[in-house]
């Protein structure tokens, strides 16, 4: 069989849902979306489903997906329906349904709902993607409470430069939040992970029936470009790894892979691996880009082909034929090979693709 795969550990998943929670001081939705960023939705809200709060996802299909599993309690659609005939289904799986628009209000002002509806109601505060204007919120607040379709309204916003830990428009949304919410007597919802990791004395003053959004951290990533200390207490929980099939020895001025990108300078043992970007490896990391084989640090060299790509193994000469290579995990960082790339941890995961996921931690 290819060697090929990604390890999936779901202890370290829960360790990092339960620090999420520990320091928010808050309840915590687990975002499941776009298949747990990668590593398997089912399987990890399964994993979660005694510690956890509730989950969050992007729609009604990742929703029923998570039901038919049998995942009971919350599940909120992040972007609520996204045609007004959903709500039958919103209603009969009950689940939690942001309200960003003008027509979702309507919509739920028309439906024929025996049941009431718990809504999260959305404010741009400053992203300026979806979300009522700060001058229309209350307003709509008090329509979805008159409509007589809705049981509880939480009130939430989103952040869009948390994770840059030096700049102030954090602030700057929060004040606009604060603003719009004025008189409005509700639960909230304001942290994803960056702003739940970097910024906690922004958010001292939340009251305890606040509602935090980590996705990124449960799956052990730092948001932040930068060392962040909190960051640092989460554990990684993917692990993608190949083995080396075949070993070249090249004296220098070779190329090696498509395009000759990568000529020998020296004398130089080639492995190949079977990993590509056809399993979600970027095809974009450079060589240098960092990883491990059979544990010790090393470097990709030359282009990423779909299947395949080459490691340098010139200083390693106990690793050869069926050495392990690690691409990311909790050797090497996600946020470190995503830097090198130009991309970042979140496209990673949710890229990995034929590889198997297997779990361990049930
Ligand atoms: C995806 C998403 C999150 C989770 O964000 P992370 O940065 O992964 O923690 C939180 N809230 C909303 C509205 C989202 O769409």
């Amino acid at each position: 069989m290819r060697p090929a795969r990604a390890l999936i550990d779901l202890q370290a998943l829960r360790h990092n849902y339960r620090l999420a929670r520990e320091l928010s001081g808050a309840r915590a939705l687990a975002v499941v979306k776009a298949d747990a960023y990668g590593h398997g939705a089912v399987r990890c809200a399964r994993a979660l489903q005694e510690d956890s709060d509730g989950f969050a996802v992007a729609c009604v299909e990742e929703a029923l997906q998570l039901r038919e599993a049998g995942i009971r309690g919350p599940i909120l659609l992040l972007e609520g329906f996204f045609e007004a005939s959903e709500l039958v289904l919103i209603e009969q799986h009950e689940l939690w349904c942001v309200v960003h628009a003008q027509w979702q209000l309507e919509s739920i002002e028309q439906a024929p709902l025996k049941r009431p509806l718990n809504v999260w109601l959305k404010l741009d505060s400053g992203m300026h993607r979806v979300g009522f204007h700060p001058a229309d919120y209350a307003g709509a607040y008090q329509r979805l409470l008159a409509s007589g379709k809705v049981a509880k309204v939480v009130l939430m916003t989103h952040f869009s430069r948390a994770d840059e830990l030096d700049c102030t428009r954090s602030d700057e949304q929060l004040a606009v939040f604060q603003q719009a919410r004025q008189g409005l007597a509700a639960e909230t919802s304001l942290r994803n992970s960056p702003a739940l990791l970097g910024w906690p004395q922004l958010f001292k003053e939340q009251p305890a029936s606040d509602w935090v959004r980590p996705g990124i951290m449960l799956y052990g990533a730092t948001p932040f470009e930068q060392q962040q200390a909190l960051a640092t207490r989460l554990q990684p929980v993917m692990t993608l790894e190949s083995r080396v099939i075949s070993v070249r020895e090249l004296p220098a001025g070779e190329p090696v892979g498509y395009g000759a990108r990568f000529v020998t300078e020296r004398a130089t043992r080639v492995g190949v691996v079977a990993m590509g970007y056809a399993d979600g490896y970027p095809r974009h990391a450079p060589s240098g880009t960092p990883l491990l084989i059979d544990g010790q640090p090393s470097r990709l060299i030359g282009r990423v082909s779909m299947d395949m790509l080459t490691v340098d193994l010139s200083d390693l000469p106990g690793c050869g034929l069926g050495s392990r290579v690690e691409f990311w995990g909790k050797g090497v960082l996600a946020s470190d090979v995503a830097g090198a790339a130009g991309t970042i941890p979140y496209q990673l995961f949710c890229n990995v693709r034929r590889v198997p996921l297997v779990y361990s931690g049930d």
